[in-house]
């Protein structure tokens, strides 16, 4: 990167707002996601839509990429940026621009952080569904192209599902607006395919979501098992019985351990192989009907015991070991790799005894905190990475869980996407022909694939690749 190109941005968003010295630098070389680094070329930091929009401009006339970054809580690499790019933080877009109480609506800046949105429009008995358990820092930004879910997306849906428009700047500057806040648009369903597209498409820098009634009644039950087997046949057993809870998680004993030896102590049973945390929520007679059917449920299932609680503070103390697991197990060891697959519900069983396996197979520590209701893995590991054949075996391990999950009839991500750590798995479910067909989607928003390079299409494989190399030959 030259002092051309400095001056240039710095001349858009002044030059506090770019950074380009090594130890700035460094503060990006990573996401949530410790097997992944690169050192951006520079990183700049936008005040508004505008500048935005002149960055991507200057970047699309002198044909330099750009990768967009929210928060830097994503778990695939997905907001890395070598040193060829430019990194575009978004954090400084934090305004909630609209909210509209009466259609439901609100309409906000990508950095605005997703708690602080539900926070915002809880005056209003109004809530904005999707719950990463990263919602105390990851922006909806962030959470749009990723197409993030979390615990209460098994009821209402993962963020595409409350997404209604979004104003995009597109990689060569122009702006366009997809999907109307007045209803469902005609032709396609353009949001859809921006929702997920992991930065490749452009920037979201206005994003207008749904927002939801609070429910009437909420009821949080805590299940403990001695098996971890019990507790997966158990959340098979609750679906089955035509229940869908508004949330459904499983934690296993090293999970519960880190979470009872930190300060997010949540009053769980160590002992447990596993526990399940349950809520239910809606109309306060049907929420009492549909508990004691679970509570059944569970004990038939092999629950030791079952704890249930109304009153907000006693559930939010139930729900803290869970959305703190992460910060928990950061205690463990110096790195958690979290990792993030998918399995038929009905899967879960055998998938939760092959990981175990894999565990003893690495000698690694895992532990498991996962939307079990989604089947929605999400194995932990806690490793040193300054220990080069521990991570090596860090990253065997991974591969074989994705592997046995793909053999389970899953997928090798059920939320935190692709970005660089999927890459490699991506032929094992996609034919090259099919991935050839996503580079095309890909090139319709960006010909010169500058936005987000070598990220989520694996080029090596598509099929058009394969045909230039045999051309060649
Ligand atoms: C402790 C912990 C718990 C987590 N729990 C969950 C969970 O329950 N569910 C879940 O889905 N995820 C979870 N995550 C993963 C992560 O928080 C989500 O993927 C989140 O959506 C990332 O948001 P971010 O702002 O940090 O984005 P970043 O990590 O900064 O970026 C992620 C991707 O989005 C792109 N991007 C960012 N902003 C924009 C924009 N405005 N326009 C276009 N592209 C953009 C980036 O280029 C990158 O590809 C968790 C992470 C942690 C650390």
């Amino acid at each position: 990167m030259n002092s051309f190109l400095f001056d240039a941005l710095a001349r858009i968003v002044g030059s506090r707002w770019v950074k380009h010295r090594r130890g700035e630098l460094a503060t990006y070389s990573m996401d949530g996601l410790p097997t992944h680094e690169a050192i951006p070329g520079v990183v700049v930091m936008p005040g508004s839509p505008h500048e935005v929009r002149e960055l991507v401009r200057l970047l699309h006339l002198i044909q330099v990429p750009f990768v967009a970054r929210g928060a830097g809580t994503g778990l695939s690499g997905g907001a890395l940026a070598e040193e060829d790019a430019v990194l575009i933080t978004l954090t400084r877009l934090n305004r909630i621009l609209r909210v509209d109480g009466v259609r439901r609506r609100a309409s906000v800046e990508p950095g605005v952080v997703n708690a602080r949105l539900s926070e915002a429009v809880a005056p209003l008995g109004l809530q904005y569904v999707p719950d990463p358990s990263s919602q105390a820092a990851c922006t909806i930004g962030g959470n749009v192209a990723e197409n993030a879910g979390g615990p209460h997306c098994l009821k209402y849906g993962v963020t595409t599902n409350h997404i209604v428009s979004l104003e995009v700047v597109l990689p060569d500057g122009s702006v366009t607006r997809l999907g109307s806040e007045q209803g469902e648009p005609w032709g396609p369903d353009l949001v859809g395919l921006f929702v997920g597209s992991e930065g490749m498409f452009g920037i979201a820098t206005e994003i207008t979501v749904r927002l939801e009634q609070m429910p009437e009644s909420v009821r949080t039950m805590l299940a403990d098992f001695t098996t971890v087997r019990a507790a997966s046949e158990a959340v098979s057993s609750i679906i089955s019985a035509g229940i869908v809870p508004a949330a459904l998680e499983m934690m296993d004993q090293a999970c519960v351990a880190a979470v009872e030896a930190s300060i997010y102590a949540a009053g769980y049973p160590t002992d447990a192989a596993a526990v399940l945390l349950v809520e239910l929520d809606g109309q306060s007679e049907a929420v009492g009907g549909e508990a004691q059917t679970v509570e059944n449920i569970l004990l038939e299932s092999g629950a030791r015991a079952v704890r249930s609680a109304s009153a907000l503070g006693d559930r939010a103390r139930l729900w803290q070991g869970r959305k703190k697991a992460f910060g928990a197990m950061g205690r463990i060891a110096p790195d958690l790799a979290v990792q993030d697959a998918v399995v038929p519900r009905s899967a879960l069983p055998g998938i939760m005894d092959r990981i175990e396996e894999i565990r003893k197979q690495y000698r690694l520590t895992i532990s498991n905190v996962f939307h079990a209701g989604d089947g929605n893995l999400h194995p932990n590991i806690s490793f040193d990475r300054r220990d080069p054949a521990t991570a090596a075996r860090v990253q065997l391990a991974c591969r074989d869980i994705m592997a046995a999950c793909v053999a389970a009839g899953g997928s090798i991500t059920g939320e935190h996407g692709v970005g660089s750590d999927k890459l490699d798995y991506m032929p094992w479910i996609f034919d090259a022909e099919t991935l050839g067909a996503m580079r095309a989607v890909r090139r319709v928003f960006d010909p010169a694939e500058r936005a987000n390079p070598g990220k989520v299409v694996p080029v090596h494989a598509c099929r058009e690749w394969h045909a230039v190399k045999s051309a060649r030959a």
